[in-house]
């Protein structure tokens, strides 16, 4: 089965794109799609350009988890607030996104795993969220008929799950609906630059004026941004996901172990995915950020497998130009919908785990698999700021492989940073300057 949203899918945003707008939003994922709602619900003009369709990159091939638990420290509040967002807009969409709270459970290997999951939950109860501790034999109770051998687990009653290629389109339709104008299929090449800031953005179809731009372009930010001399060291990694055909329901909970995640589907299967794997394209930018890396890599040193260079015409390829003209086509043309091909080997691997896991599944069989390109960041938390050096600007990307749910939260942020509202929580952390002001790399407090 081909990955639904692609580059042969219709196009369903055609504009038309005006001359002029408060504020363009560039990547029609989650981020952009949510940052351009809060927008035009304030009552701003905003038109969202995205290169290829809405939603055909990490926003529609996520796992689907909306959970808090887990999160970084300053991620969590602004989670709070996005699971509200999730059941109140749920409502209003034309379409079953199939918002569940089924509750997520991460199932601990050893008793030090306990312990840290111990630490966060008190943390999170602290800032008012259901988390609490299970023993091994309240695992057994909540997942009947499963077999492993956990001690415990992490457990958070009120997180959700969604279908991430229903719900981000439908998002993106509400926005519409609200007034915001997208266009797919249309590529931001650069930023027009008048008098030292912003004065609009060069798009494939030609000059879209406005004081006002947002970067939520994903995979592709960094390389957007280096041509216009924003340095950040974002990098992108594979992940590979496969969908089950309709299985018994043997469980409704998201979860997962250090082999295993899985979750309930929509359409009756499992969502199936290998916990903490992903490979990395090594290409220039990896060369470059490496140092910044250093961290992560001794923390979890298997955890991502290297492959000597991506396709042609991603974002990290050895070809890809990283400087380019405006008035011709930039490397955003090239390939509009990254589509990864995800690792069958693994995916196979996955049936015979989830069948171990759940015997009373009987025969695991795949209806579809794909990968999606994670854009991650040194310290596992997004940039959410200004960038001083171009004013009108906002940069708001990197979200490290947990943007999905967070995505309506951070969208109303970002809408509030590009108003000059204050944005009700603290930034800090994922201010853009901590990776030229000589911080150390911070690897938080996400689990
Ligand atoms: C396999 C996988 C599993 C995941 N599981 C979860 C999960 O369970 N829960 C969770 O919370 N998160 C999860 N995530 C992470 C989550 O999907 C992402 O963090 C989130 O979707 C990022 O949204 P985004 O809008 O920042 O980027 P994207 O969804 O990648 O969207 C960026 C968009 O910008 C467009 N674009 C880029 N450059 C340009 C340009 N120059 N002009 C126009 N358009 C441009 C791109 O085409 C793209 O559509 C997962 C991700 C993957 C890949």
């Amino acid at each position: 089965m081909p990955f639904p949203i692609n580059e042969a899918s219709p196009i369903e945003h055609s504009g038309p794109m005006p001359d002029s707008a408060d504020c363009v939003v560039i990547g029609g994922g989650v981020v952009g799609v949510m940052t351009a709602y809060w927008l035009a619900r304030a009552g701003q003009s905003v038109v969202l350009v995205e290169k290829g369709r809405v939603a055909g990159e990490q926003s529609s091939r996520n796992w689907g988890w909306i959970r808090c638990q887990g999160r970084d420290p300053a991620e969590l509040p602004i989670m709070i607030e996005a699971a509200r967002h999730w059941r109140d807009l749920a409502p209003q969409l034309d379409t079953d996104i199939g918002l569940v709270q089924g509750g997520v459970m991460y199932l601990a290997k050893n008793a030090a795993q306990m312990a840290s999951y111990q630490s966060w939950a008190d943390f999170a109860q602290g800032q008012g969220v259901d988390t609490v501790l299970l023993s091994r034999a309240a695992v057994l109770n909540r997942l009947p008929g499963a077999v492993g051998d956990w001690p415990g687990a992490l457990w958070t009653a009120s997180d959700m799950r969604a279908e991430p290629w229903l719900a981000v389109p439908a998002l993106a339709r509400l926005a519409v609906k609200m007034g915001a104008v997208i266009v797919e299929n249309c590529a931001a090449r650069s930023l027009d630059m008048q008098a030292g800031r912003v004065a609009g953005v060069v798009t494939e179809a030609g000059l879209l004026r406005t004081s006002n731009v947002v970067m939520a372009g994903g995979a592709w930010s960094r390389l957007f941004l280096g041509n216009c001399g924003v340095q950040i060291p974002q990098l992108s990694v594979r992940a590979s996901v496969a969908a089950t055909e309709a299985l018994p329901d043997v469980c409704q909970i998201a979860a997962g172990d250090a082999k295993i995640a899985f979750r309930r589907r929509l359409d009756g299967g499992y969502t199936l995915a290998a916990e903490g794997f992903h490979e990395l394209f090594v290409g220039p930018d990896a060369f470059k950020s490496l140092a910044k890396y250093l961290p992560q890599l001794k923390r979890d040193p298997f955890g991502t497998r290297l492959l000597p260079m991506a396709p042609k015409g991603y974002p990290d390829a050895w070809g890809t130009s990283r400087r380019w003209q405006a008035d011709r086509p930039g490397p955003f043309e090239v390939i509009r919908v990254l589509n990864p091909a995800p690792n069958m080997a693994k995916m196979n691997r996955l049936r015979a785990q989830f069948a171990k896991v759940f015997p009373a599944v009987g025969e695991v069989r795949l209806r579809a698999a794909w990968a999606g390109m994670i854009d991650t960041m040194p310290d596992l938390v997004p940039v959410v700021d200004h960038a001083e050096t171009v004013p009108g600007l906002t940069i708001a990307t990197g979200m490290s492989g947990h943007g999905f749910g967070i995505g309506p939260g951070v969208g109303r942020v970002v809408s509030d940073l590009v108003m000059g509202n204050d944005p009700g929580f603290d930034l800090t952390r994922f201010r853009l300057g901590r990776f030229s002001d000589g911080s150390a790399i911070d690897l938080g407090g996400d689990l």
